[in-house]
């Protein structure tokens, strides 16, 4: 999940160990259990960064429509996320295109936008999306993005594949601009001359009237899938409160057709810290919509890393990796956080604790067993900045 290429070796080396074993009983397994080889970027003295200003870096820019890009060529250890900040202007389109190697995953910071999507069987929706609204495509899944209104709009992409974009991204007028035309005129019944003007290299943002208010029909008529696109994940109460920040959380027991990916939305109050913790399946993908929040990461063998955050920045946790997020300045923080499975799991400090009793703790840290009746009896989850005052 971390690191797919990796994980093809290890599947590759898993099967030649399995051959080169005697016959009987051969061992069966989940061979992403044998990570005893080292990711080379994971294994040295220091952890790598884990942060990349996004938002801060140029992208692809046409007119005043944009998309920035945070892939392993931005963020080397991003390895199985990637991430896009992208803004339309009215009547701009990020035209019809497919990711081959990379489900995405959009949250609405502002304005209109609509989408088309095409699937198996040919079932296709089109959905309007508003601010705190989320999609998700599947991979492979064609689709179109185009700003509605007449206000910009502007949201983040996140792709369960840190390699999504260099060859993975596939446009349609790329595609077409290099059909030769007596092919095109044979696959669609049509004269060649129908071809002519067509764009001959991919033309990524298109320009156009503003849509209609009113979805148009597609030109098959309506052929809805059997599962929707889209979650409005800010139009509902909150998942989960605290006395200090509070949580919007969507996975595929939510929105089942998002079943590589969570998406969550933490609000902290100054102070506040969203605990110590690890994901047992899944890589993080941070960005700050609002606030400056300070991350820290374990990588194990003493390896301890502390980045400082602002809006607009982008970080990354590898799956298993300890980690937490404080909000360190004086407002609210808000983090926008992807991981790339469709079934959340955490395991916080606070319940693993909990999760002991008070001998084994005192053995284990060489301290009186009562001092442990003091700790938490349940998850803490988000703390709030008075809880360490005495
Ligand atoms: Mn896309
Ligand atoms: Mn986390």
């Amino acid at each position: 999940m971390s690191n797919p290429q990796r994980r093809d070796f290890l599947v590759g080396a898993f099967a030649v160990a399995a051959a080169t074993q005697c016959g009987a009983g051969a061992v069966a397994g989940d061979p992403t259990f044998m990570n005893n080889v080292p990711d080379p970027l994971l294994a040295g003295k220091e952890l790598p960064t884990f942060k990349f200003a996004l938002e801060k870096s140029e992208g692809k820019v046409s007119g005043k429509s944009f998309g920035k890009e945070a892939t392993v060529e931005q963020l080397p250890i991003s390895k199985g996320i990637a991430g896009v900040s992208m803004k339309l202007e009215p009547g701009v389109m990020r035209e019809l295109h497919w990711h081959a190697t990379a489900a995405e995953w959009a949250f609405v910071l502002n304005g209109q936008v609509r989408t088309t999507v095409i699937g198996p069987q040919g079932y296709a929706e089109t959905n309007d999306f508003g601010p705190g609204d989320v999609w998700y495509f599947p991979r492979g899944h064609g689709h179109m993005l185009e700003c509605l209104g007449d206000k910009p709009c502007y949201f983040i992409l996140i792709f369960d594949n840190g390699y999504f974009s260099e060859f993975g991204t596939f446009s349609i007028t790329d595609w077409i601009g290099h059909v030769p035309k007596a092919l095109l005129a044979k696959n669609f019944g049509l004269p060649e001359s129908a071809f002519d003007g067509f764009p001959k290299e991919e033309v990524y943002f298109a320009r156009g009237a503003v849509p209609p208010a009113e979805q148009s029909v597609p030109l098959q008529g309506r052929k809805l899938p059997p599962l929707t696109h889209k979650y409005e994940l800010l139009g509902q109460a909150p998942h989960a409160t605290f006395k200090g920040g509070r949580e919007w959380r969507v996975d595929s027991s939510r929105f089942p057709i998002s079943k590589t990916m969570t998406g969550v939305i933490l609000d902290l109050d100054p102070g506040a810290l969203r605990e110590l913790h690890w994901h047992p399946n899944a890589d993080e993908w941070e960005y700050v919509i609002e606030g400056t929040i300070s991350v820290t990461m374990f990588g194990s063998h003493g390896r301890y890393r502390t980045e400082t955050m602002g809006k607009g920045d982008v970080g990354y946790i590898p799956q298993g990796y300890g980690h937490s997020i404080e909000n360190i300045g004086d407002k609210p923080c808000r983090v926008l956080i992807g991981l790339n499975s469709g079934t959340y799991e955490t395991i916080d400090l606070s319940q693993w604790i909990a999760g002991n009793p008070a001998d084994v703790l005192a053995t284990n840290f060489g301290k009186p067993a009562a001092l442990f009746d003091k700790f938490p009896k349940k998850d803490v989850f988000i703390a709030p900045k008075e809880a360490s005052k005495e």
